[in-house]
């Protein structure tokens, strides 16, 4: 930016009469880390992208030519807000398979999930209207929250998730009338944390919500990229055994993280009552979510394509994930504590001795090696000693390298 640009900012700052969540907006702190990503000879661990080489580059290639050879005019033309019907029913399939009984009038497709947490956010959430949301949590729905003016209240966590004993706690220290009005989770391989939340805690947060009238927002992204242990349900698959509960929840799925999230492809699945409104809410946004990437993952779906992808990526998570804890493990034993996860893309460490992760960076991006300081999943009051490993992207000899890079500027601190 030259000077007189910048003089020309300071004007307009001073000019524009901005709305409260607007007038000193922070932007992402995860994407202000991207400018060093780029730098040769970096090893990541800081993103939630999912890796360069593992996408399926030929079967995405095969439907997006299918999709515009069967059906250009589906492609090229303006489509339903509510999502292309042959992928909402894609999606209704998608979803069966993981538990949910959901037809595709159910599904409403989103331009990424993140899109239909916002859409939400505006049908349900005023200025000053309380909303809960689990602690460390991912940094675009505390940022959604804060720019909707959300009064926002955290709950506490452990290394299972979201702790519904000192929740219910919480809640029945709410009056009626100034009761939250959603509470957010990732609850499979959690981002920040890797936790994920045990069925039975599920049972009861979903019984919690129906009873107390809160709107249980399920974040779904990561759930099919599991590599050890057992499946747990969703929490909406686990509603059925709860009458009225279903009402209760959103649930948001995203092809993002399991196909390629340069399609934008996510999807919500609400009470009816809350989808309208969503619908809505999206007619101003986008319109619809753009048709040509609809129908290339709707080709992509019915290929059935997915399945043999989810296995070759979730095999190469499981990999790059124990060759990430295997060297920590090595190379820092007693400068880093953390809990392996069974998928996702996330393990959350902590730096033992009281250290700061935010120190600790500026000596790792030195050394080449990155990673997210736990500061930015928090709301308020962060632990500064914890922080973010994502092992999606670093091959296993990057991840080795890595990790050997970041005990060395541990060393140095
Ligand atoms: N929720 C969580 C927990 C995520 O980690 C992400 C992506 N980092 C999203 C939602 C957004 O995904 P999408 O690309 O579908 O908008």
């Amino acid at each position: 930016m030259t000077s007189s640009n910048a003089t020309h900012s300071a004007a307009h700052e001073a000019t524009y009469e901005f709305t409260a969540p607007f007038r000193a907006p922070q932007g992402s702190p995860i994407r202000e880390l991207f400018k060093y990503v780029g730098r040769p000879g970096m090893i990541s661990f800081a993103g939630g992208y999912p890796s360069k080489d593992l996408f399926d580059r030929e079967g995405l290639g095969r439907a997006l030519e299918a999709a515009y050879r069967d059906d250009p005019i589906a492609c090229l033309q303006y489509g339903d807000t509510a999502g292309a019907p042959r992928l909402r029913q894609s999606l209704a399939r998608l979803m069966a398979a993981r538990g949910v009984r959901c037809e595709a009038d159910d599904i409403m497709v989103t331009t990424g999930s993140q899109q239909g947490f916002d859409l939400l956010l505006r049908t349900l959430i005023a200025p000053g209207d309380t909303a809960l949301i689990e602690e460390p949590a991912y940094p675009a729905a505390i940022q959604a929250l804060r720019l909707a003016g959300a009064n926002i209240v955290t709950v506490r966590t452990d290394r299972d998730g979201i702790d519904v004993q000192a929740l219910a706690a919480q809640l029945d220290a709410w009056s009626e009338a100034n009761k939250p009005k959603l509470l957010y989770t990732v609850p499979t391989f959690a981002n920040p944390t890797g936790a994920t939340l045990p069925r039975v805690r599920r049972e009861a947060l979903v019984r919690l919500a129906a009873a107390h009238r809160i709107v249980l927002v399920e974040d779904d992204p990561y759930g099919e990229l599991r590599f050890s242990g057992e499946s747990v349900p969703p929490m909406l698959a686990l509603a059925e055994q709860c009458p009225g509960a279903r009402d209760w929840i959103v649930y948001f799925g995203s092809l993002s993280k399991i196909v390629a999230p340069g399609l934008r492809i996510g999807w919500a699945v609400a009470p009816a009552a809350i989808a309208r409104r969503m619908i809505v809410a999206k007619q101003t946004s986008d319109l619809c979510t753009a048709p040509l990437a609809q129908e290339t993952a709707r080709h992509y779906l019915d290929s059935g394509s997915l399945e043999p992808h989810l296995r070759s990526i979730v095999g190469a998570y499981r990999s790059r994930c124990e060759a990430l804890l295997n060297a920590l493990t090595h190379f820092a034993p007693h400068d880093v504590r953390f809990a392996a996860p069974e998928g996702g893309m996330f393990v959350w460490a902590r730096l033992a001795g009281g250290r700061d992760a935010g120190e600790i960076l500026k000596r790792a991006i030195e050394q080449n090696v990155m990673f997210v300081p736990g500061v930015a999943f928090y709301v308020r009051e962060p632990d500064v000693c914890s922080l973010r490993l994502s092992f999606a992207a670093p091959s296993e000899a990057e991840a080795f390298e890595g990790a050997r890079r970041l005990a060395s500027a541990l060393s140095q601190g």
